[in-house]
């Protein structure tokens, strides 16, 4: 019998997980089984015991129960505890073993697959949310010049600058700012804000973009969002969206469970809505 597997959320028919790791398997020539599991809103961990009883081996966790699985693991990784929530759960007899993947595989699409070192970069990232959590450590372990932090809600990208600033000992600057605020050019903009997903713009002024640097929207299958839109419009030609970190994040949590690590160049292929 094949090694089970499956995405947990609620909806999660839109999820292209099983689509990504079932691509990943048939490359590496490995068998398993991947499957998406709709759970409802109260009964996560109802769920996922169901699962592990009927010899599942691994999860990946999507919205809303990333700090469900938080709650349910019982071995939490540095990146999880660092995210504040898990998105990939391996299972080991009694043990529950989390990851956060999001933040390696984002960091991972910029640096390798686009070819946009961080180091020495002055890097800005929109949202304070939970993926601009869990990409401050794979951020900072880049060594950008500094990291600035912007949300609507200023108290919440503090918070967030002020956790980073905890587990550094100050070698990356790193500050929480409002929109507003926000002064001088970046190398690097990230929109980690959901702002795309209803197709609004954050009220970022255009000057952030320093000519040449890479403007990358968390969001994917969107086309050109109205932040990559305001981007192109002040002249950046390098633009990308989510879809390497979705792919990369994925290749992660393969590598984990199966102790081989997929390319992802064709998946990531396969999934790309042209950023027109
Ligand atoms: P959260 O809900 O945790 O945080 C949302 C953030 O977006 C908050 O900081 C919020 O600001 C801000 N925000 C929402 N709407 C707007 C707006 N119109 N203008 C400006 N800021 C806004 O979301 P996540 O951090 O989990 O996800 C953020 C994005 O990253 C989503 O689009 C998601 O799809 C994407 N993502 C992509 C992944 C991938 O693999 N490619 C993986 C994970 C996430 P405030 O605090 O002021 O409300």
């Amino acid at each position: 019998m094949s090694d089970r597997y499956a995405v947990i959320g609620n909806p999660i028919e839109q999820s292209k997980s099983p689509l990504i790791h079932t691509a990943f398997a048939q490359v590496m020539g490995q068998v398993i089984h991947y499957t998406k599991l709709l759970a409802p809103l109260d009964g996560f961990a109802a769920a996922v015991d169901a699962f592990r009883a009927s010899g599942g081996r691994g999860m990946n966790v999507t919205a809303p129960f990333k700090l469900d699985a938080f709650a349910y693991a019982t071995d939490l990784a540095p990146s999880a505890q660092m995210a504040g929530a898990v998105n990939a759960m391996k299972f080991e007899g009694d043990k529950v073993y989390a990851e956060n993947f999001d933040g390696v595989g984002l960091v991972r699409d910029v640096v390798h697959n686009l070819q946009c070192p961080l180091k020495g970069r002055r890097v800005l990232i929109l949202g304070a949310g939970g993926a601009t959590r869990g990409a401050l450590l794979p951020l900072l372990a880049e060594h950008p010049a500094e990291l600035v932090i912007v949300n609507r809600t200023v108290a919440k990208a503090q918070e967030l600058a002020a956790l980073a600033q905890q587990h550094q000992s100050g070698q990356v600057p790193v500050v929480g700012l409002g929109y507003e605020a926000v002064q001088g050019v970046f190398d690097v903009v990230l929109n980690a804000s959901s702002s795309s997903l209803s197709a609004e713009l954050p009220p970022l002024p255009a000057s952030v973009f320093r000519p040449g640097c890479l403007a990358y929207d968390l969001t994917y299958g969107k086309g050109l969002t109205p932040f990559l839109k305001l981007a192109q419009q002040a002249g950046v030609t390098h633009l990308a969206d989510g879809v390497g970190m979705l792919a990369e994040q994925a290749a992660e949590a393969f590598a984990w469970w199966r102790g081989v690590r997929p390319d992802t160049a064709a998946v990531i292929q396969k999934l790309t809505v042209p950023l027109v």
